[in-house]
C-alpha cells in the first residue's frame, strides 16, 4: 500500500497525531491547525469592512435606546445622539470628492453636577456605537515634559479600544471627563506656569481639531526610543464633561445683566434659579477659565439637570438595570425573593437627598441596608423572602458607617 503523506507539508502518517483524508489528498492536524490560524487572521483584518455594514441609527432610536438606562436629562440626549449620528453620516461620506461638502464634526461639551449622569450616559450610548469608544481623564494630563499625562495618552486608550486598529480608531469617539479640572487656574498666567491647566488645554486643541499626532502605544511619557503609532484625529469626535463646580456663579451675573431687549417684561421668560445651568453658554465657560480657542473647538454646548427627589426615585427603581433589579436578580440567585417597598425606597431616597451623594450614593445606601441580608442568606435555607420596609431600611442604615459618620 502507497504511503500516507500530508498533501500540504510532506509529513508521513507515522510522523503526525492526525492525517484527515479526502478524495485524494491528505491533511495533517499540523497543517490543520496552521489553517486554522490563518483563517483567525483574515478575520481580524476584514473586521471593519463587516462593521462598515451596520445599521445606521437614528437619534430618536438611540434616544429610545438611552432612555432604558438613563433617566431624564433629555437636552443632553438630543445633542449626543445627534452628534452621533452625524459623526456616522460624516464617516460614510466619500472621501476624495471635491464636489461635496465637507462635513465637519461637532465636539461636544457637557455641563452637570458630580453624579448626574454624565459619564453614564457616555458609557451607555457607546454600548450601542459600532465605532471604537474609549473614556478619558482630563485630570491626569500635564503639558508636555512634566509630571503626568501627555495628551496624546487619551488616543492610547481609543487604540486599545479599537484593538490597535488605527483606521478604526480614526473614526472613534472620545470622552474626555473631567475637563473642567484644567481650566486656568489664575487670571494672571504671568505668576506660576500652569502646567495642568492652560497648558493642557493648548495641546488639547490640536487634538480636538484634527491633526495626525504620534501616541505611544502602550500610553504614559512619551520618550525617544518608543515606538509611536501615528493617528489622525479629523474624524475622531470628542465629547468633554465636567462638573464645573462655580459656573453657575458666572450664569447668574451674566443672566442679571443682560441688556433690556425690545420685549416687554411679561413676555420674559422667568429664570429658574434652581437650575441655572440649562442657561450655561460657551461664554460662561470662558468665564469659568476655558480658553476661548479651546470652547471654539467645542461648539456644542450642553447641560446636566440637577437630580431631584424624583428623578432618584426613579434612578432607584426605574432603568433597566436599577439598583433594585439588580439586588432582586442577586437576591433571586439565592432563592430569596426580594421585595422593595415604597416606604423602604422613599427611605433610600431621602437618606440620598439628606446626604446629598447623588445618584452616585443610591447605590452605598442600599448597600448600608442589604449588606447584612446578602452575608447571611446564603447560609440560611429557611428564610425565602426578605422585605425591605421603612423599618429595615431603617434599622440596618442605623447600624451603617454612614450613621457613625454623622455622629463624628
Ligand atoms: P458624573 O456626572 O459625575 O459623570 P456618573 O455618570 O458617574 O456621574 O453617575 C454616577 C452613577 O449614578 C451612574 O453610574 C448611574 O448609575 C447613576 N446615574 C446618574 N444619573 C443617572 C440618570 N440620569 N439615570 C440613571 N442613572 C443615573
Amino acid at each position: 500500500m502507497a504511503q500516507v503523506t500530508c498533501s500540504f507539508c510532506g509529513r508521513n502518517k507515522k510522523d503526525v497525531d492526525l492525517m484527515v483524508s479526502g478524495i485524494s489528498a491528505h491533511i495533517c492536524n499540523v497543517c490543520i491547525d496552521q489553517a486554522y490560524q490563518i483563517l483567525g487572521e483574515e478575520e481580524k483584518t476584514k473586521k471593519p469592512t463587516k462593521n462598515s455594514k451596520f445599521k445606521l441609527k437614528k437619534p430618536k432610536e438611540l434616544t429610545e435606546y438611552l432612555n432604558q438606562y438613563v433617566i431624564g436629562q433629555f437636552d443632553a440626549k438630543k445633542v449626543l445622539t445627534v452628534a452621533v449620528y452625524n459623526h456616522y453620516k460624516r464617516l460614510g461620506q466619500k472621501q476624495n470628492d471635491e464636489e461635496e461638502i465637507k462635513i465637519e464634526k461637532s465636539n461636544i461639551i457637557m455641563v452637570g453636577e458630580t453624579g448626574t449622569g454624565k459619564t453614564y450616559l457616555a458609557k451607555t450610548l457607546a454600548r450601542t456605537l459600532e465605532v471604537p469608544f474609549c473614556i478619558a481623564d482630563a485630570t491626569v494630563l500635564t503639558e508636555a515634559g512634566y509630571v503626568g499625562e501627555d495628551v496624546e495618552s487619551i488616543l492610547t486608550r481609543l487604540l486599545q479600544a479599537a484593538d490597535y486598529n488605527v483606521e478604526a480608531a480614526e473614526k472613534g469617539i472620545v470622552y474626555i471627563d473631567e475637563i473642567d479640572k484644567i481650566a486656568r487656574k489664575s487670571d494672571n498666567p504671568s505668576i506660576t506656569r500652569d502646567v495642568s491647566g492652560e497648558g493642557v488645554q493648548q495641546a488639547l486643541l490640536k487634538l480636538l481639531e484634527g491633526t495626525v499626532v504620534n501616541v505611544p502605544p502602550q500610553g504614559g511619557r512619551k520618550h525617544p526610543d518608543q515606538k509611536m503609532i501615528a493617528v489622525n484625529t479629523e474624524n475622531i469626535l470628542f465629547i468633554c464633561g465636567g462638573a464645573f463646580d462655580g459656573i453657575t456663579r458666572h450664569i447668574a451675573k451674566r443672566l442679571n445683566t443682560q441688556p433690556l431687549g425690545f420685549n416687554k417684561p411679561t413676555e420674559q421668560k422667568t429664570v429658574d434659579k434652581e437650575n441655572l445651568l440649562q442657561y450655561v453658554t460657551a461664554q460662561d465657560l470662558k468665564g469659568f477659565g476655558l480658553i476661548p480657542e479651546l470652547i471654539g473647538r467645542l461648539p456644542v454646548v450642553t447641560h446636566l439637570d440637577p437630580l431631584d427627589r424624583a428623578t432618584l426615585k426613579s434612578i432607584l427603581t426605574e432603568p433597566k438595570n436599577a439598583l433594585v433589579k439588580q439586588y432582586q436578580k442577586l437576591m433571586q440567585m439565592e432563592g430569596v425573593k426580594l421585595v422593595f417597598e415604597e416606604s423602604g425606597i422613599d427611605y433610600i431616597v431621602d437618606r440620598a437627598v439628606e446626604y446629598n451623594l447623588g445618584a452616585r450614593g443610591l447605590r452605598s445606601i442600599c448597600e448600608a441596608i442589604i449588606t447584612d441580608a446578602m452575608y447571611e442568606l446564603p447560609s440560611d435555607d429557611t428564610i425565602t423572602e426578605l422585605t425591605i420596609d421603612e423599618k429595615y431600611a431603617a434599622e440596618q442604615f442605623d447600624k451603617s458607617k454612614f450613621k457613625k459618620l454623622q455622629v463624628a
